[in-house]
């Protein structure tokens, strides 16, 4: 994910549109591990001044995500956007602000991976009404039905009759 900044070096000040399209390896920050589908696109843009260059992105990236609640894989579309600084090497100071870079190329790759990670959702769900799986049998309530809820609520019901037949007892 390398970027020429050659002609916006020449030219302090000017926006220069940049596009990107190509495959990504996994990434995995901390206990999350992320799988990518198919191609990755970024289109942005880069304007240089005497310390760096400010770079704006916006990301389409396919994700292999499994579903919190029903735990099926699926493809899970997500796009974000950034803004980063990249300063040159004799002038960046240790700070999380900012990625330094020496020459004629910046290397975007750690600044889209550190923002895909920032913004990546919680958690995935292969549909917002996923259904999930039953606590009691573990089937997938979207593809099978299960009368565990009814065996809950009819135990329940029971032990109230019961309750009430022992009151007449009384
Ligand atoms: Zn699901
Ligand atoms: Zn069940």
């Amino acid at each position: 994910m390398e970027l020429s900044i050659h002609e916006a070096a020449k030219q302090l000040g000017e926006v220069f549109p940049y596009a990107w399209q190509g495959t990504l390896e996994d990434q995995t920050y901390g206990s999350r591990t992320v799988r990518f589908v198919g191609e990755a696109s970024l289109t942005g843009a880069v304007v240089g001044d005497a310390e760096g260059f400010t770079v704006t992105g916006n990301a389409k990236v396919t994700l292999a995500s499994v579903c919190a609640r029903c735990n099926e894989p699926f493809e899970e579309p997500f796009a974000f956007s950034f803004e980063d600084r990249f300063v040159k090497a004799i002038f960046h100071k240790e700070d999380d602000e900012t990625y330094p870079f020496e020459g004629e190329v910046i290397d975007l790759t750690q600044a889209f991976m550190d923002e895909l990670f920032l913004q990546l959702p919680m958690v995935s769900l292969c549909k917002p009404d996923c259904k999930g799986l039953c606590p009691v049998c573990g089937v997938d309530l979207n593809r099978f039905r299960c009368s565990c809820a009814e065996k809950t609520r009819n135990s329940a019901f029971d032990a109230l009759k019961a309750l009430s037949f022992e009151n007449k007892e009384v």
